[in-house]
Protein backbone atom coordinates (compact mmCIF):
# COMPACT_ATOMS: atom_id res chain seq x y z
CA UNK A 1 0.00 0.00 0.00
CA UNK A 2 2.52 2.50 0.83
CA UNK A 3 4.84 1.50 -1.16
CA UNK A 4 1.90 1.42 -4.26
CA UNK A 5 1.59 4.92 -3.02
CA UNK A 6 5.33 6.28 -3.56
CA UNK A 7 5.54 4.52 -6.25
CA UNK A 8 2.58 6.30 -8.26
CA UNK A 9 3.92 9.68 -6.59
CA UNK A 10 7.23 9.10 -8.30
CA UNK A 11 5.59 8.29 -11.40
CA UNK A 12 3.74 11.86 -11.17
CA UNK A 13 7.05 13.44 -10.80
CA UNK A 14 8.89 11.84 -13.78
CA UNK A 15 6.16 12.22 -15.97
CA UNK A 16 6.13 16.41 -14.79
CA UNK A 17 9.95 16.43 -15.74
CA UNK A 18 9.20 19.01 -18.17
CA UNK A 19 11.66 21.07 -15.84
CA UNK A 20 15.04 21.37 -14.98
CA UNK A 21 15.34 19.24 -12.10
CA UNK A 22 18.71 18.97 -10.75
CA UNK A 23 20.84 16.11 -12.99
CA UNK A 24 21.03 13.09 -10.67
CA UNK A 25 19.03 14.05 -7.63
CA UNK A 26 17.23 11.76 -5.93
CA UNK A 27 13.68 11.67 -5.25
CA UNK A 28 12.33 11.76 -1.60
CA UNK A 29 9.33 10.99 0.28
CA UNK A 30 8.05 12.76 3.25
CA UNK A 31 4.59 11.82 4.96
CA UNK A 32 2.65 14.30 7.39
CA UNK A 33 -0.70 13.14 9.30
CA UNK A 34 -3.89 14.97 10.23
CA UNK A 35 -5.05 15.42 13.50
CA UNK A 36 -8.54 14.39 15.41
CA UNK A 37 -8.64 16.71 18.75
CA UNK A 38 -10.11 14.43 21.58
CA UNK A 39 -11.06 17.32 23.30
CA UNK A 40 -10.06 21.23 24.00
CA UNK A 41 -12.05 22.86 21.19
CA UNK A 42 -11.70 26.40 20.47
CA UNK A 43 -9.05 26.74 23.38
CA UNK A 44 -6.05 27.18 21.52
CA UNK A 45 -6.43 30.41 20.22
CA UNK A 46 -6.91 31.73 23.86
CA UNK A 47 -3.66 30.02 25.39
CA UNK A 48 -5.76 26.80 26.53
CA UNK A 49 -5.17 23.44 26.48
CA UNK A 50 -6.15 20.64 23.51
CA UNK A 51 -5.30 17.00 23.46
CA UNK A 52 -5.47 16.23 19.69
CA UNK A 53 -3.73 12.95 18.10
CA UNK A 54 -1.95 12.59 14.92
CA UNK A 55 -3.80 9.96 12.71
CA UNK A 56 -3.00 7.09 10.82
CA UNK A 57 -4.44 9.41 7.66
CA UNK A 58 -1.60 10.91 6.07
CA UNK A 59 -0.40 13.44 3.14
CA UNK A 60 2.30 11.85 1.48
CA UNK A 61 5.01 14.20 -0.45
CA UNK A 62 7.79 12.68 -3.01
CA UNK A 63 9.85 15.84 -4.25
CA UNK A 64 13.18 16.67 -6.05
CA UNK A 65 14.72 19.88 -6.61
CA UNK A 66 14.90 22.11 -9.16
CA UNK A 67 17.12 24.48 -10.58
CA UNK A 68 15.26 27.54 -11.96
CA UNK A 69 13.75 28.76 -8.23
CA UNK A 70 10.11 27.90 -9.35
CA UNK A 71 7.74 25.66 -7.28
CA UNK A 72 5.62 22.95 -9.11
CA UNK A 73 2.49 20.72 -7.17
CA UNK A 74 1.08 18.15 -8.49
CA UNK A 75 -2.01 16.55 -6.62
CA UNK A 76 -2.74 13.25 -7.77
CA UNK A 77 -5.76 13.54 -5.37
CA UNK A 78 -6.94 16.82 -7.67
CA UNK A 79 -5.50 15.57 -10.92
CA UNK A 80 -3.93 19.17 -10.89
CA UNK A 81 -0.88 20.60 -11.02
CA UNK A 82 -0.03 24.40 -9.91
CA UNK A 83 3.46 26.57 -9.85
CA UNK A 84 4.78 29.55 -8.32
CA UNK A 85 7.89 30.90 -6.77
CA UNK A 86 8.80 31.92 -3.40
CA UNK A 87 8.28 35.57 -4.20
CA UNK A 88 4.33 34.54 -5.07
CA UNK A 89 1.72 36.06 -2.81
CA UNK A 90 -0.12 32.76 -1.60
CA UNK A 91 -3.45 34.20 -1.49
CA UNK A 92 -2.98 34.98 -5.38
CA UNK A 93 -2.01 31.58 -6.79
CA UNK A 94 -3.89 29.87 -8.75
CA UNK A 95 -5.17 27.16 -8.76
CA UNK A 96 -6.79 27.99 -5.29
CA UNK A 97 -6.34 24.08 -3.78
CA UNK A 98 -2.12 24.82 -4.13
CA UNK A 99 -2.45 28.13 -1.79
CA UNK A 100 -1.28 26.27 1.60
CA UNK A 101 1.82 24.88 -0.25
CA UNK A 102 2.82 28.53 -1.81
CA UNK A 103 2.08 30.25 1.87
CA UNK A 104 4.71 27.70 3.42
CA UNK A 105 6.69 28.42 0.37
CA UNK A 106 6.22 31.96 1.59
CA UNK A 107 7.21 31.79 5.11
CA UNK A 108 9.90 29.54 4.59
CA UNK A 109 11.33 32.04 2.22
CA UNK A 110 11.32 34.49 4.93
CA UNK A 111 13.92 32.04 6.81
CA UNK A 112 16.46 31.50 4.02
CA UNK A 113 14.57 28.93 1.60
CA UNK A 114 15.09 29.76 -2.57
CA UNK A 115 16.05 26.78 -3.94
CA UNK A 116 12.85 25.34 -6.16
CA UNK A 117 11.39 22.13 -5.93
CA UNK A 118 8.78 19.99 -7.94
CA UNK A 119 6.44 18.42 -5.65
CA UNK A 120 3.75 15.39 -6.11
CA UNK A 121 1.51 14.69 -3.16
CA UNK A 122 -0.80 12.55 -2.17
CA UNK A 123 -3.19 12.00 0.32
CA UNK A 124 -5.36 9.65 2.75
CA UNK A 125 -7.23 12.21 4.56
CA UNK A 126 -10.53 13.21 3.37
CA UNK A 127 -10.39 17.06 2.16
CA UNK A 128 -12.09 19.45 4.12
CA UNK A 129 -13.44 17.15 6.59
CA UNK A 130 -12.49 18.40 9.66
CA UNK A 131 -9.51 15.77 9.90
CA UNK A 132 -6.44 18.92 9.02
CA UNK A 133 -5.50 17.83 5.47
CA UNK A 134 -4.39 21.31 5.18
CA UNK A 135 -2.00 21.60 8.40
CA UNK A 136 -1.01 17.99 6.80
CA UNK A 137 -0.69 19.63 3.59
CA UNK A 138 1.58 22.53 4.50
CA UNK A 139 4.04 20.97 7.16
CA UNK A 140 4.59 18.03 3.98
CA UNK A 141 5.76 20.59 1.51
CA UNK A 142 7.09 22.68 4.34
CA UNK A 143 9.51 19.94 5.58
CA UNK A 144 10.65 19.07 1.61
CA UNK A 145 11.07 23.02 1.22
CA UNK A 146 13.36 23.19 3.73
CA UNK A 147 14.96 20.43 2.95
CA UNK A 148 15.04 21.15 -0.52
CA UNK A 149 17.25 24.45 0.66
CA UNK A 150 19.13 22.85 2.98
CA UNK A 151 17.15 24.85 6.25
CA UNK A 152 17.74 22.75 9.50
CA UNK A 153 13.74 23.43 11.45
CA UNK A 154 12.75 21.92 14.44
CA UNK A 155 9.10 20.80 14.88
CA UNK A 156 7.82 23.48 16.73
CA UNK A 157 9.31 26.11 14.32
CA UNK A 158 7.83 24.37 11.49
CA UNK A 159 4.61 24.19 13.10
CA UNK A 160 3.67 27.87 14.01
CA UNK A 161 5.45 28.41 9.86
CA UNK A 162 2.71 25.82 8.38
CA UNK A 163 0.10 27.90 10.69
CA UNK A 164 0.71 31.05 9.04
CA UNK A 165 0.76 29.98 5.97
CA UNK A 166 -2.84 28.58 6.74
CA UNK A 167 -3.71 32.66 7.32
CA UNK A 168 -1.84 33.44 4.27
CA UNK A 169 -3.73 30.79 2.02
CA UNK A 170 -6.55 31.12 3.34
CA UNK A 171 -7.33 34.54 5.83
CA UNK A 172 -8.37 32.23 8.49
CA UNK A 173 -6.97 33.19 11.56
CA UNK A 174 -6.72 29.87 13.08
CA UNK A 175 -4.54 28.07 16.20
CA UNK A 176 -1.29 26.02 15.96
CA UNK A 177 -3.18 22.86 17.15
CA UNK A 178 -3.45 20.95 13.89
CA UNK A 179 -0.12 21.69 12.45
CA UNK A 180 1.57 21.26 16.26
CA UNK A 181 -0.64 17.60 16.24
CA UNK A 182 0.77 17.17 12.80
CA UNK A 183 4.47 17.43 13.71
CA UNK A 184 4.93 16.43 17.27
CA UNK A 185 2.49 13.31 17.03
CA UNK A 186 3.86 10.15 19.24
CA UNK A 187 2.25 6.77 18.08
CA UNK A 188 -0.46 5.52 21.22
CA UNK A 189 -0.20 8.60 22.50
CA UNK A 190 -2.27 11.47 22.42
CA UNK A 191 -0.63 15.07 22.51
CA UNK A 192 -1.67 17.43 25.44
CA UNK A 193 -0.88 20.63 24.18
CA UNK A 194 -0.38 23.89 26.05
CA UNK A 195 -1.09 26.66 23.44
CA UNK A 196 0.44 29.43 25.68
CA UNK A 197 4.12 28.13 26.13
CA UNK A 198 3.37 25.57 23.20
CA UNK A 199 4.68 22.87 25.45
CA UNK A 200 3.76 18.95 24.05
CA UNK A 201 3.43 16.51 26.37
CA UNK A 202 2.34 12.78 25.04
CA UNK A 203 -0.43 10.93 27.10
CA UNK A 204 -0.49 7.04 26.47
CA UNK A 205 -3.73 5.72 25.60
CA UNK A 206 -4.92 2.93 27.05
CA UNK A 207 -5.09 -0.72 25.16
CA UNK A 208 -8.65 -0.66 26.19
CA UNK A 209 -10.06 2.50 24.05
CA UNK A 210 -10.48 2.95 19.98
CA UNK A 211 -10.83 6.47 18.35
CA UNK A 212 -13.35 6.82 16.52
CA UNK A 213 -14.40 9.64 13.80
CA UNK A 214 -17.26 10.08 11.74
CA UNK A 215 -18.14 12.36 9.25
CA UNK A 216 -21.64 13.44 9.37
CA UNK A 217 -21.96 13.66 5.26
CA UNK A 218 -22.89 17.69 5.82
CA UNK A 219 -19.99 19.89 4.86
CA UNK A 220 -18.96 22.59 6.94
CA UNK A 221 -20.39 25.93 6.08
CA UNK A 222 -19.62 29.42 6.91
CA UNK A 223 -16.72 28.11 9.07
CA UNK A 224 -14.54 30.80 7.78
CA UNK A 225 -16.75 34.08 9.01
CA UNK A 226 -18.39 32.27 11.86
CA UNK A 227 -14.95 31.16 13.39
CA UNK A 228 -13.42 34.67 13.05
CA UNK A 229 -16.52 35.52 15.14
CA UNK A 230 -16.11 33.71 17.56
CA UNK A 231 -12.67 34.17 18.07
CA UNK A 232 -13.31 37.82 18.14
CA UNK A 233 -15.55 37.40 20.89
CA UNK A 234 -13.68 35.68 23.21
CA UNK A 235 -10.74 37.82 22.90
CA UNK A 236 -13.49 40.92 23.70
CA UNK A 237 -14.13 38.76 26.69
CA UNK A 238 -10.88 38.53 27.99
CA UNK A 239 -10.13 42.44 27.22
CA UNK A 240 -13.37 43.05 29.32
CA UNK A 241 -11.90 40.72 32.15
CA UNK A 242 -8.12 42.37 31.89
CA UNK A 243 -6.70 38.82 31.34
CA UNK A 244 -3.91 38.00 28.11
CA UNK A 245 -6.15 35.25 27.06
CA UNK A 246 -9.14 33.54 28.96
CA UNK A 247 -6.42 30.65 29.96
CA UNK A 248 -5.83 32.91 32.72
CA UNK A 249 -9.91 33.18 33.52
CA UNK A 250 -11.30 31.95 36.40
CA UNK A 251 -15.11 30.01 36.17
CA UNK A 252 -17.11 33.02 38.14
CA UNK A 253 -15.72 35.67 36.53
CA UNK A 254 -17.47 33.79 33.31
CA UNK A 255 -20.57 32.50 34.31
CA UNK A 256 -22.77 35.11 32.92
CA UNK A 257 -21.36 34.84 29.31
CA UNK A 258 -21.81 31.62 27.34
CA UNK A 259 -18.98 32.15 24.92
CA UNK A 260 -16.08 32.30 27.76
CA UNK A 261 -17.91 30.34 29.82
CA UNK A 262 -17.28 27.24 27.04
CA UNK A 263 -13.33 28.31 26.83
CA UNK A 264 -12.81 28.77 30.56
CA UNK A 265 -14.91 25.02 31.33
CA UNK A 266 -13.51 23.46 28.14
CA UNK A 267 -9.68 23.94 29.37
CA UNK A 268 -10.80 22.12 32.63
CA UNK A 269 -12.50 19.51 30.74
CA UNK A 270 -9.45 18.61 29.37
CA UNK A 271 -6.80 18.78 32.27
CA UNK A 272 -9.60 16.21 33.50
CA UNK A 273 -9.58 13.97 30.72
CA UNK A 274 -6.12 13.97 31.16
CA UNK A 275 -5.32 12.88 34.62
CA UNK A 276 -8.88 10.51 33.99
CA UNK A 277 -6.23 8.57 31.02
CA UNK A 278 -3.18 8.81 33.17
CA UNK A 279 -5.17 7.28 36.18
CA UNK A 280 -7.00 4.86 34.13
CA UNK A 281 -10.29 6.15 35.29
CA UNK A 282 -12.03 4.89 31.82
CA UNK A 283 -15.60 5.59 32.93
CA UNK A 284 -14.53 9.04 33.19
CA UNK A 285 -13.72 10.16 29.66
CA UNK A 286 -16.91 10.04 27.90
CA UNK A 287 -19.17 12.25 30.14
CA UNK A 288 -16.13 14.61 29.64
CA UNK A 289 -16.77 14.08 25.42
CA UNK A 290 -20.57 14.62 26.36
CA UNK A 291 -20.26 17.66 28.47
CA UNK A 292 -17.60 19.43 25.88
CA UNK A 293 -20.03 18.42 23.03
CA UNK A 294 -23.09 20.19 25.01
CA UNK A 295 -20.92 22.95 26.12
CA UNK A 296 -19.91 23.81 22.48
CA UNK A 297 -23.73 23.19 21.30
CA UNK A 298 -25.40 25.20 24.28
CA UNK A 299 -22.87 27.98 25.22
CA UNK A 300 -20.41 28.26 21.98
CA UNK A 301 -23.30 28.11 19.56
CA UNK A 302 -20.70 25.86 16.91
CA UNK A 303 -22.96 22.40 16.44
CA UNK A 304 -25.46 21.92 14.11
CA UNK A 305 -28.81 19.44 13.68
CA UNK A 306 -26.68 16.31 11.80
CA UNK A 307 -23.54 16.77 14.60
CA UNK A 308 -25.88 16.48 17.09
CA UNK A 309 -27.68 13.69 15.69
CA UNK A 310 -24.37 11.68 14.99
CA UNK A 311 -23.22 11.79 18.66
CA UNK A 312 -26.88 10.86 19.99
CA UNK A 313 -26.14 7.71 17.43
CA UNK A 314 -22.77 6.69 18.84
CA UNK A 315 -24.03 7.18 22.05
CA UNK A 316 -27.04 4.99 20.87
CA UNK A 317 -24.74 2.45 19.55
CA UNK A 318 -22.73 1.91 22.44
CA UNK A 319 -19.89 4.87 22.50
CA UNK A 320 -18.12 5.56 25.84
CA UNK A 321 -18.97 9.27 25.08
CA UNK A 322 -18.62 12.07 21.81
CA UNK A 323 -18.36 14.94 20.39
CA UNK A 324 -18.23 17.43 17.67
CA UNK A 325 -14.21 17.96 16.43
CA UNK A 326 -12.35 20.35 14.46
CA UNK A 327 -14.20 24.17 13.80
CA UNK A 328 -18.17 22.63 14.12
CA UNK A 329 -20.50 23.71 11.36
CA UNK A 330 -20.31 20.41 9.81
CA UNK A 331 -17.47 18.17 9.58
CA UNK A 332 -17.00 15.30 12.48
CA UNK A 333 -17.45 13.89 15.61
CA UNK A 334 -15.12 12.13 17.75
CA UNK A 335 -16.15 9.52 19.74
CA UNK A 336 -14.10 6.54 22.53
CA UNK A 337 -14.96 3.31 22.20
CA UNK A 338 -14.10 -0.35 23.89
CA UNK A 339 -11.36 -1.44 21.78
CA UNK A 340 -12.72 -4.72 20.05
CA UNK A 341 -16.48 -2.64 20.08
CA UNK A 342 -15.58 0.10 17.39
CA UNK A 343 -16.65 -1.12 14.27
CA UNK A 344 -20.49 -2.91 15.46
CA UNK A 345 -20.30 0.69 17.27
CA UNK A 346 -19.53 2.70 14.07
CA UNK A 347 -22.11 -0.04 11.72
CA UNK A 348 -24.80 0.55 13.96
CA UNK A 349 -24.43 4.32 14.35
CA UNK A 350 -23.92 4.87 10.66
CA UNK A 351 -27.34 2.74 10.41
CA UNK A 352 -29.09 4.94 12.99
CA UNK A 353 -27.95 7.91 11.97
CA UNK A 354 -29.48 7.45 8.51
CA UNK A 355 -32.66 6.54 10.03
CA UNK A 356 -32.65 9.84 11.80
CA UNK A 357 -31.09 12.57 9.79
CA UNK A 358 -31.28 11.27 6.31
CA UNK A 359 -27.21 11.57 5.83
CA UNK A 360 -24.63 9.22 4.84
CA UNK A 361 -21.76 9.31 7.78
CA UNK A 362 -18.14 8.71 6.93
CA UNK A 363 -16.28 6.28 9.31
CA UNK A 364 -12.72 5.88 10.06
CA UNK A 365 -11.59 3.98 12.83
CA UNK A 366 -7.99 5.50 13.86
CA UNK A 367 -5.00 5.18 15.56
CA UNK A 368 -2.72 7.62 17.36
CA UNK A 369 0.56 7.98 14.99
CA UNK A 370 3.82 9.59 14.90
CA UNK A 371 4.42 12.88 13.44
CA UNK A 372 5.64 14.08 9.97
CA UNK A 373 9.26 13.25 9.02
CA UNK A 374 11.16 12.07 5.97
CA UNK A 375 10.17 8.60 4.90
CA UNK A 376 12.73 6.26 4.67
CA UNK A 377 11.65 2.64 2.48
P1 LIG B 1 -9.34 20.19 6.28
O1 LIG B 1 -10.35 20.06 7.35
O2 LIG B 1 -9.19 18.92 5.52
O3 LIG B 1 -8.05 20.75 6.77
P2 LIG B 1 -9.41 22.66 4.84
O4 LIG B 1 -10.47 23.32 4.08
O5 LIG B 1 -8.81 23.37 6.01
O6 LIG B 1 -9.97 21.23 5.27
O7 LIG B 1 -8.19 22.28 3.90
C1 LIG B 1 -8.37 21.73 2.64
C2 LIG B 1 -7.35 22.37 1.74
O8 LIG B 1 -6.04 21.81 1.97
C3 LIG B 1 -7.61 22.13 0.27
O9 LIG B 1 -8.50 23.10 -0.24
C4 LIG B 1 -6.22 22.29 -0.31
O10 LIG B 1 -5.88 23.65 -0.37
C5 LIG B 1 -5.35 21.65 0.74
N1 LIG B 1 -5.16 20.20 0.53
C6 LIG B 1 -5.26 19.24 1.47
N2 LIG B 1 -5.00 18.02 0.95
C7 LIG B 1 -4.73 18.20 -0.35
C8 LIG B 1 -4.40 17.31 -1.41
N3 LIG B 1 -4.29 16.00 -1.21
N4 LIG B 1 -4.19 17.85 -2.64
C9 LIG B 1 -4.30 19.16 -2.82
N5 LIG B 1 -4.61 20.05 -1.87
C10 LIG B 1 -4.83 19.59 -0.63
MG1 LIG C 1 -7.77 22.64 7.64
Amino acid sequence: MTADRVAALQRALARDASSPATPGSETRVVRAPGRVNLIGEHTDYQGGFCLPIAIDLEVWCAWRPRDDGAIHVRSLDLDDHAQFTFDTVAAAVEPAWARPAAGIAQVLAGLGAQRGLDLAVSSTIPIGSGLSSSAAFEVACGIAIAAASGLDISATPLALAAQRAEHLATGVPCGAMDQMASVHGVAGHALLLDCRTLEVTPVALPDEVTVVVMHCGVPRTLVGTEYADRRATTEAAAARLGVATLRDAQPEQVADDPIARHVVGENRRTLMFVAALRRGRLADLGPLLLASHASLRDDFAVSTPALDALVDALVEAGALGARLTGAGFGGCVVALCRAGDARRVVERAAARYATTSGNEALSFVVHAVDGARAFVP
